[in-house]
């Protein structure tokens, strides 16, 4: 399965609180074949979430939680200290196959939050509030927007929402200020007010200036506005860790060696 990453990249390390955006997919993928299959492994120190638009994946972890997430689901889980997970195909999409397509994002946490106990929060897309516009429709999944408020609980102020356009349609997004955002296209075409135009899988990386971006889509898109209150702290990473120093990342090594990151039992 084709895996992008529009995040980081040699030019930007962080888009900060945000360190990670992958988007899987979208494969078909034929019955009895399991496209993630990502076994056991740890975290610690941020927090990994998926936005699953279209599949089946089951996650099971060393908290002894277990989720399926389908297609519009949203899994915001917090490594904290450590936690062990794996992520793959669902029952039911292995036994049917189909297209398979979502978003990995990495949300940092503040030095004061990396060794929380873990969270794991699995949110059902009929729990998101939308805001139905003219021809556009916003699912709120963290944060306040136009006074809805997402679900998701977040340990630093975040705003994410999934916006599905229909051909023609537009709308401003207010963003808070001091929040840096983006906006990543993963498929449509978006034209901001400079007049640029953006195809799918592109990441929009705006100034954090303003109130707000105006987005217009010239096609059907679906876009996933991401925006939050820098964290500014120090960040240092290796592999599946997120620390503020590479001491604390030897003692995550070390911790998850010793088992004291919990025991992965599938
Ligand atoms: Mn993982």
């Amino acid at each position: 399965m084709t895996v992008k990453q529009p995040l980081p990249t040699v030019q930007v390390d962080q888009i900060d609180p945000f360190l990670l955006l992958h988007h899987f997919g979208p494969a078909k993928v034929e019955a009895g074949t399991d496209p993630l299959a990502l076994g056991a492994h740890p975290h610690r120190g941020f927090e990994p979430v998926t936005f699953l638009y279209s599949g089946g994946i089951r996650h099971r972890d060393s908290r002894g939680n277990e989720g399926i997430l389908s297609g519009g689901d949203v899994q915001w889980m917090t490594a904290g200290l450590g936690i062990i997970h794996s992520e793959q195909a669902s029952k039911s999409f292995l036994e049917t196959g189909g297209t398979i397509e979502g978003i990995q994002l990495w949300v940092n946490l503040p030095k004061k939050d990396k060794m929380v106990q873990p969270r794991y929060q699995d949110i059902k897309a009929a729990e998101m509030p939308v805001i139905v516009e003219n021809k556009v429709n916003l699912t709120v999944v963290a944060g306040e927007f136009r006074g809805k408020r997402g679900p998701a609980m977040t340990y630093s102020p975040i705003l994410a929402i999934k916006a599905d356009f229909q051909a023609g349609s537009e709308t401003f997004v207010e963003i808070p200020a001091g929040y840096n955002a983006l906006a990543y296209i993963l498929s449509g075409e978006i034209e901001v007010s400079t007049g640029f135009q953006y195809t799918g899988e592109t990441l929009l990386h705006f100034n954090n200036d303003g109130d707000g971006f105006q987005l217009k889509a010239n096609a059907e898109s679906h876009v996933l506005i991401l925006a939050g209150e820098p964290i500014n702290e120090p960040v240092a990473s290796w592999g599946p860790y997120v620390m503020n120093t590479q001491t604390e990342i030897m003692e995550a090594m070390r911790d998850y060696q010793m088992g004291k990151m919990g025991v992965y039992v599938d």
